[in-house]
């Protein structure tokens, strides 16, 4: 009997058996032919990683547990104790918390840089600076960043660049092609899709990167499970369509955002007004993305009545998946900061954020036009 499944199936299984010692020795002489133990690797996550690696055009990729465990294993793929580290100011507050509550203890310093300087960093780097760390769009005021500037600044200063390319994609955007060393991505978000998966990468430039991301992943133990990776692989297939239409129908609900009374402000790429407009139509080949933000009137109640008006746009505190839901950064993303920080940012208590999904958009604008009738 010979089976050949079209789809890889789920190799749900912890380790690999051996048929003798032969077979043991040929494991470790010959990489990649054959498999010891799912956390050292496992044919769904080395799926996923390869996948991803090719979207992202990389030369060698690892998948890990979380965004987070993929933001860990880059860090630590350059610095060590000792070391120094810069941050966009804007990033996201998981990452945050990573280096200034976890990574400080074990030695590493971090400064954090507003994007808007990250195009000459003189002034931030130090001796033991080894990387900055920036999204390719930020959270929640889809401020996005000019890759290729920052990575010829990084260049300048001898230091590497490390992209969260989480709400852009790489159908979106490629930072490795514009100068980036690392790329990582909450697999969580678009790259699965579906709002079913905790899962992270990254990707490397050198080859030599991307071992030593595998290594730490490995050692660390950040691995991927087999049906997690799966599902991502699964979600992956219809990335290209999905980003589209995200794109599409945000796009739509940001123009209609924008023309009405009770909204005071929209922040959306795709906007002409945007203020990196032209850059993100550049860098993002004409699409801009499924996120998208408004201000409403500062007052909890009459964010309440909004969230309780609508229909098909659930209030829940994550993105990207194929069904559009609504989040509140002020009390979520952003709780942990100070007046002055969320003050500094934008983040008003009437401030929503819309993770656009891939519904019809008009059924989106009906939905979104009940809700703000409502307030
Ligand atoms: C969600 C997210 C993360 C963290 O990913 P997890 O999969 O939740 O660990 C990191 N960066 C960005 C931009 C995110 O949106």
């Amino acid at each position: 009997m010979s089976i050949s499944p079209k789809v890889t199936p789920i190799y749900q299984t912890s380790v690999f058996t051996f048929e003798d010692l032969n077979a043991l020795e040929a494991y470790f002489e010959q990489p990649g032919q054959s498999y010891l133990y799912s956390r050292n690797g496992n044919p769904n996550t080395d799926e996923l990683a390869q996948e991803v690696n090719q979207l992202e055009k990389g030369n060698g990729a690892v998948a890990t547990s979380s965004g987070m465990s993929a933001i860990l294993t880059a860090v630590l793929v350059y610095c060590q104790a000792g070391d120094h580290v810069l941050c966009a100011e804007e990033i996201y507050g998981g990452s945050a918390a990573l280096l200034t509550q976890e990574l400080t203890r074990m030695g590493i310093q971090i400064t954090f840089v507003p994007m808007a300087e990250m195009y000459g960093l003189g002034s931030y780097v130090q001796p033991n600076t080894k990387l900055i760390l920036a999204e390719t769009i930020s959270n929640p005021m889809m401020t996005v960043l000019d890759l290729a500037k920052v990575a010829q600044a990084c260049q300048v200063q001898g230091i590497k660049l490390v992209v969260d390319n989480t709400f852009a994609s790489p159908v979106i955007t490629k930072p490795l092609q514009l100068g980036a060393d690392l790329v990582i991505h909450s697999v969580t978000k678009y790259l699965s899709g579906h709002s079913d998966v905790t899962a992270g990468v990254v990707i490397a430039k050198d080859t030599a990167d991307a071992q030593r991301a595998k290594q730490i992943v490995v050692a660390w133990g950040l691995t991927l499970s087999p049906f997690e990776s799966w599902l991502a692989s699964r979600g992956l297939k219809t990335l290209k369509l999905r980003i589209k239409q995200h794109s599409e129908n945000a796009l739509a609900l940001a123009t209609y955002l924008k023309q009405h009374p009770k909204v005071s402000e929209v922040f959306y790429p795709g906007l002409p007004d945007h203020p990196q407009h032209a850059l993100a139509a550049a860098q993002g080949h004409g699409l801009f993305g499924g996120m998208l933000s408004f201000r409403l009137a500062d007052e909890a109640e009459t964010v309440n009545r909004f969230m309780r008006g609508l229909t098909h746009m659930p209030f829940a505190p994550s993105l990207a998946g194929v069904v559009s839901s609504i989040s509140y950064p002020l009390g979520t993303s952003h709780r942990a900061l100070t007046p002055e920080q969320r003050e500094k940012l934008g983040i008003t208590v009437g401030l929503i954020r819309l993770s656009v999904g891939i519904e019809d958009a008009d059924e989106l604008i009906t939905d979104l036009d009940k809700a703000l009738a409502a307030i």
